[in-house]
């Protein structure tokens, strides 16, 4: 059993035109006009396709195939809006993946035991509307409702009038679930499947995040008349703790970590920096890992500080827990790449993706295909339409071992 790859592929280009930008990307922000020209759409083939379609009070599109049995389902889900100027396969691969297992499932006649549900995330990116994946994290009780609605985007709208404006707040009770399983086929979006040469990841969990902030404070002095040796040079001392970062993740398994954002003051050309503030970002898929590596960087602040005759103050504020998948769940995944014969490899993903917040609320698994040059979030974003192929045959397969097959068109001649 396969999907149609061809069908499959002229769904994506369709949606695409949807908020195409000349340079062959996409900018569909969360309840934006184009989010809801593309949700209509959307809405039209779930109807065609017979599946029946409900919207619920965070604008969370759901497509319901019935099974034999009417309990929980089986959830296949993404999201279809986008990130300014982003690719065309974030999110919307995920949910016409999705889309093309239950036409392809009406092709072939074939009846699940449990039902299938196919849902559309609303405002995962977090572009338009912070933070991101606001409304999975709503359905698994992260943010309250109100929370969710009082969101601002930059121009002061409230999401729950953005909501209200395109037509797209539901009823509480047309949240997507009970969920059996939950299911998310997404582009990789880093780059290494491709180093690796594999087309389809197995991914086992979404890494824990943790941000910090290193504030280096010395002495702001005339860049001329101040002898090296009685410096007390902030940025110097922030450039050894910045190559430190990079250090310290590269010699921890699985590890990164990243200085993104800096300020010196004064920022003057003949003006010893007196102050820095910067970022830091570490991500690894196990908790006690992440209080290692701040550990390691609190300790190099030591001993930087000591050396250099500045003061440096490390604060950790903000963590994501590592979110371990369901191994049931993943071993589905690997037994329906296995069966297909595709070379696969385990992964973490780096990245927050609506099934971290649907691992608490049920038993989940993610799928990645390769991303060409690991690239995403822009609009060079591109995947193979074999490897988008691949991957939708693995959500097929994954999706029919955990929903059961209770029968299926004998008539039908099978490819
Ligand atoms: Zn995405």
């Amino acid at each position: 059993m396969r999907i149609n790859a061809d069908r499959m592929h002229e769904s994506l280009r369709e949606l695409a035109q949807i908020g195409a930008t000349p340079g062959g990307g996409v900018t569909r922000l969360a309840l934006s006009r184009e989010d809801r020209v593309a949700r209509d759409l959307l809405r039209r083939w779930m109807e065609a396709a017979r599946l029946r379609v409900r919207i619920d009070d965070f604008g969370n599109m759901t497509g319901r195939r019935a099974g034999t049995e009417s309990g929980p389902a089986v959830v296949m889900a993404s999201h279809i809006d986008s990130v300014r100027q982003g690719g065309c396969y974030d999110g919307a691969y995920g949910v016409l993946a999705a889309l093309e297992v239950m036409r392809t499932l009406n092709d072939l006649g074939v009846t699940t035991t449990r039902p299938l549900e196919l849902v559309n995330w609303t405002n995962e990116e977090g572009v338009r509307f912070e933070p991101a994946m606001l409304a999975s994290g709503g359905v698994a009780g992260a943010f309250t409702p109100d929370y969710i609605y009082d969101r601002t985007d930059r121009d002061g709208i409230r999401f729950g009038d953005a909501l209200d404006a395109i037509g797209y707040r539901g009823e509480r009770s047309d949240r997507p679930g009970p969920i059996a399983a939950y299911l998310e086929l997404h582009i990789e979006q880093g780059p290494v499947l491709e180093d690796a040469g594999h087309p389809v990841g197995i991914v086992e969990g979404i890494v824990g995040i943790s941000w910090g902030e290193v504030v280096v404070e010395g002495h702001a002095d005339h860049a001329g008349p101040s002898p090296m040796p009685l410096r007390r040079d902030a940025l110097v001392a922030a450039a050894r703790l910045i190559a430190g970062v990079d250090e310290i993740a590269r010699t921890v398994e699985g590890a990164v970590g990243t200085v993104g954002r800096i300020a010196a003051e004064p920022n003057v050309i003949n003006t010893i920096p007196g102050k820095v503030t910067m970022s830091v970002d570490f991500r690894h898929a196990d908790h006690a890992t992440l209080d290692t590596l701040f550990g390691s960087l609190e300790r190099l602040g030591r001993e930087v500080a000591a050396a250099s005759g500045v003061t440096v103050r490390t604060q950790r504020f903000w963590t994501s827990e590592p979110t371990p998948f369901a191994a049931h769940v993943v071993e589905m995944v690997q037994a329906a790449s296995d069966e297909l014969g595709l070379s696969t490899r385990r992964v973490w993903s780096g990245a927050g993706h609506d099934a971290k917040y649907m691992q608490g609320v049920a038993p989940s698994a993610m799928i990645f295909a390769r991303s060409v040059n690991g690239l995403s979030h822009c609009e060079q974003e591109f995947s193979t339409p074999e490897d988008l192929e691949a991957g939708a045959n693995v959500l097929l397969r994954a999706a029919l071992r955990l929903a059961g097959i209770e029968g299926e068109r004998t008539t039908h001649k099978r490819g």
